[in-house]
């Protein structure tokens, strides 16, 4: 295919070292000020006592002032709609499950191509497969839910998956799968554009959502083929998502933080499978995405809390990249009330999918001495400034 490359195009300059979901902003905003885990966790790292307490201090302030009268509860109710619908998707007889005992053979380029069939009919609009290199295994569970009450209700539930039992904040994680399934959703440009807006919310966990159900149904659809299979997903990650897509060749590891691909830029969500599956692998991509942050800053210029760098990749963790820095980013989510996405639309390659674009996503990717051009010319034509678009008629 078009743009392949026998490695990723993130240098890697040192052992890759694994993470510890534990870690993440997201685990760390969830640690309530003198729990058994935010003691232990902060006994280990003091130097983030002061910004995790901040971090906290959103979720701890909608739990201890529930709010009356929202001020805007039409718009308010998306969240839970959206994002609330992904928790029971979490559970671990939705990611996991017993593998059927009948086991069909397969062959793997055919199998490939009908996983990539089946993951488009469930609403993925690029799939590509990789290897699962286990340095993006998270090494420890961080993020809820934990699982250690959880309940089967045979036999519309299958049971808790051996492994899940009990499993209980930092407790170790091993994914041993071969490969990994990666698929991108596209986010509706014109409402990710509205923020940072409850809108935005909105179609961000619509997407989380579909994505989500597709990333179960395809782990269990290889399952009952006889096969293990692991769903990966917002509400429940064993792996780091943007390293497994690069390698799989979906897109680049781009200056904002997020893999970007050739005709969705930024603009999409991330769901995985993780399997043991027979498959024929892609290879990973070079679209000159690294030379094109290079010379566009447009996100870092536009991130409001100014969080994306501007300057050098650094290392992290053995691989050289931009490094954003995320707590300052759902520090300023928390101040608004709701996501920004600001970097993942003012891209130059998160455009609406036309053949303009196309073309010009085709340009940037070949001819590395027209970039510049390209950059200055999205700035005319699209603003050089990020302003939010309106709502929609019916979102007012
Ligand atoms: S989501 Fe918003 S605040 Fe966070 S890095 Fe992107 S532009 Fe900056
Ligand atoms: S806005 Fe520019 S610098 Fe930022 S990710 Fe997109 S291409 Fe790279």
């Amino acid at each position: 295919m078009a743009h392949e490359v026998e490695r990723p195009t993130y240098e890697v300059v040192g052992p890759l070292e694994r993470f510890d979901e534990r870690d993440t902003v997201f685990a760390r905003e969830t640690l309530m000020p003198g729990s058994p885990e935010e003691r232990d966790y902060h006994a280990r790292h003091p130097e983030l006592v002061e910004i995790d307490r901040r971090l906290a201090a959103f979720i701890q302030r909608k739990i201890d002032n529930p709010p009356e009268a929202p001020e805007d509860p039409l718009n308010e109710a998306f969240y839970d709609a959206t994002f609330g619908s992904v928790a029971p998707l979490a559970q671990p007889d939705a990611v996991d499950g017993p593998v059927d005992s009948y086991r069909v053979e397969v062959d793997p380029v055919d199998m490939s191509r009908r996983i990539k069939a089946i993951a488009r009919q469930l609403g993925a609009y690029r799939v590509r497969i990789g290897p699962l290199n286990r340095a993006w295994v998270y090494t420890h569970r961080g993020v809820r839910p934990f699982f250690e009450d959880y309940r089967a209700n045979p036999p519309l539930f299958a049971g808790v998956p051996e492994g899940y039992q009990g499993l209980k904040y930092g407790d170790p994680i091993e994914i041993n799968h071969q490969y990994a399934i990666s698929m991108a959703f596209p986010q509706n440009l014109s409402l990710v554009r509205t923020g940072p807006s409850l809108l935005n919310d909105f179609e961000t966990g619509r997407v989380y959502a579909a994505s989500a159900l597709a990333a179960v149904e395809l782990g269990k659809y290889i399952r009952a083929l006889g096969y293990p299979a692991r769903a990966h997903h917002l509400r429940n990650y064993g792996v780091s998502l943007v390293p497994v897509a690069v390698d799989a060749g979906l897109g680049e590891l781009a200056r904002c933080g997020y893999v970007l691909t050739k005709d969705l830029g930024a603009n999409f969500r991330l769901v995985c499978v993780t399997t043991d599956l027979p498959l024929a692998l892609d290879r990973p991509v070079d679209l000159g995405v690294q030379d094109f942050c290079e010379k566009c800053l447009k996100c870092a210029e536009n991130c409001p809390p100014r969080v994306i760098p501007s300057g050098e990749k650094v290392e992290v963790r053995g691989v050289k990249k931009w490094k954003v820095d995320a707590e300052r980013c759902l520090l300023y989510w928390g101040s608004q009330g709701a996501a920004c996405g600001t970097c993942q639309v003012v891209c130059p390659w998160s455009k609406p999918s036309t053949l303009l674009h196309k073309f010009v996503a085709e340009i940037a990717t070949r001819i590395p001495a027209a970039r510049r051009f390209l950059i200055k010319a999205d700035d005319l034509v699209y603003g050089a400034k990020y302003e939010p678009a309106p709502f929609p008629d019916w979102a007012r």
